[in-house]
């Protein structure tokens, strides 16, 4: 099949990627003239584990190319994804610019067309979005197309593998032939059996929202329990466990730590929110979910602040993690920003070492800290190590030598990255989220 993806970032860089190493042909489109260099240069732009090799392939291959002309993109492909950024606005909802922008522009494009053309939005939008672009597309005359509804669930640090081998794809359409090509699309990614979810334009948008929605309120449940635990002597960890192995719960998105962040999450949270107030539906316990996340980037700073008691000015911190998860480069959203920016605000020094988002990180911290060339090289003469990200790497680090580069054996733990036991074992006073406080011999 011909595809076009309108946006190669992200969600577009890997869904054309993987579309392509199915057999497709794809032209991805982009507006930015750096990244298209990059990417037409043999560059892949994002960091994701296996999109490399994929990429490198069907970029060899030629089934995969990349583009700043939309009308080139739009004349080749059958099918036309849309997967351009949907910020949060001003007032909380997602801004849908890029989207109405590109509708307007693919509208002209179509007016003059003959063969027939499916319009597939992938990016996550409010419900009555795709509506919206039917509605434009009509306007500006197009003819012989179909709108449909996509919505992406990959994870970064997992999008190859999620996109590849889906828990499910949802497919919200108004014909018949909108259904019958996305299924012929997907069926190669789901042979192990997972379900093609067909239903209406509007519940594929709205499941979309609901989805990042609930697992943004289940690990918010949990950094709640967790202050509870804290204050009253349990371990979150164990509770977790206890629950997490009832079938009816499960025990994924179950930990707690220093909130959710990422590019998606937060701003999707705060869309949905303000589609409830305009459909006067409010939906309240999402606006606790919000408040209650951000809450817990402050309660790990006071934490800190009071073990000093109070007093931050000159002091040092080395920061292991940067990204908002692990295995991802990506800094939208993350809870180590407006922590740390809270620490220099109050006079400390911060020295990070991050596996991948180093660079990405420059753009919202800059030079107020300095970056660290590995971890260990973020520690000599600090005061303190804080754990933002938990990367495979700092679960078992050399103990003796952290302990020796430190200025104090002292950790805060925004992961709940180690054991109690062998924190006690190897001396640290350490802190981490829900259980007690390890009080070391500094
Ligand atoms: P992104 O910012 O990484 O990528 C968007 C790309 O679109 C950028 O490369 C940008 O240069 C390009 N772009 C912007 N305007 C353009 C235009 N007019 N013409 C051509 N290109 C243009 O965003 P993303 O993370 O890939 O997210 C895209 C959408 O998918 C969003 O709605 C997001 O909520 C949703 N989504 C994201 C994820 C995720 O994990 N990142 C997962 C599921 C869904």
């Amino acid at each position: 099949m011909n595809l076009a993806v309108i946006g190669t970032g992200y969600v577009g860089l890997v869904s054309g990627t993987c579309f392509a190493e199915m057999g497709n042909n794809v032209i991805c489109v982009d507006n930015n003239p750096e990244k298209l260099a990059k990417l037409n240069n043999g560059q892949v732009t994002i960091y994701e584990p296996g999109l490399e090799l994929l990429y490198q392939r069907n970029f060899n291959q030629k089934r995969l190319s990349f583009t700043a002309n939309l009308k080139e993109a739009v004349e080749f492909a059958e099918s036309v994804f849309l997967c351009l950024p949907t910020p949060q606005g001003e007032d909380g909802s997602a801004d849908l610019t890029h989207v109405i922008e590109i509708a307007e522009q693919i509208g002209e494009l179509l007016k003059e067309n003959s063969s027939y053309k499916l319009i597939v939005n992938k990016s996550t939008v409010p419900v009555g979005t795709v509506e919206k672009v039917k509605e434009i597309l009509i306007k500006k005359g197009s003819k012989e197309f179909d709108v449909a509804s996509n919505p992406e669930f990959l994870r970064e640090g997992f999008a190859v593998d999620d996109f590849m081998k889906p828990d499910r794809i949802v497919i919200g359409a108004e014909s018949e032939k909108a259904y019958k090509l996305l299924r012929s699309l997907y069926e190669p990614f789901v042979r192990q059996g997972n379900p093609i979810i067909e239903m209406d334009i509007k519940s594929a948008e709205v499941t979309k929202y609901a989805a990042n929605s609930y697992l943004a309120t289940r690990i918010t449940f949990m950094n709640e329990l967790a202050n509870f635990c804290e204050k009253t002597g349990a371990n979150v960890d164990l509770v977790r466990k206890g629950i997490g192995s009832d079938t009816r719960i499960g025990k994924r998105f179950l930990f707690p730590g220093i909130g959710y962040g990422g590019s998606c999450f937060p701003k999707d949270v705060n869309a949905l929110i303000k589609t409830s107030l305009d459909y006067n539906s409010e939906l309240t316990l999402l606006t606790l979910v919000d408040k209650i996340n951000k809450e817990q980037r402050l309660r790990f700073f006071n934490k800190i602040k009071s073990h000093f008691n109070n007093e931050l000015k000159g002091k040092k911190f080395s920061a292991w993690g940067l990204a908002f998860k692990p295995n991802t480069d990506d800094m939208r959203e993350a809870p180590s920003v407006p922590i740390i920016k809270m620490l220099l605000e109050k006079g400390a020094r911060v020295k990070a070492f991050d596996p991948a988002s180093m660079e990405n990180a420059k753009f919202y911290l800059n030079d107020t800290i300095e970056y660290a060339q590995n971890m260990y090289e973020a520690l000599p003469d600090s005061d303190a190590l804080l754990i933002f990200t938990e990367w495979n790497e700092f679960r078992n680090p050399d103990f003796k030598k952290v302990k020796s580069l430190l200025k104090h054996p002292l950790i805060f733990d925004g992961r709940n990255v180690y054991d109690l036991d062998d924190m006690e074992e190897q001396g640290f006073t350490y802190y981490s989220i829900g259980r007690r406080t390890i009080v070391g011999k500094e």
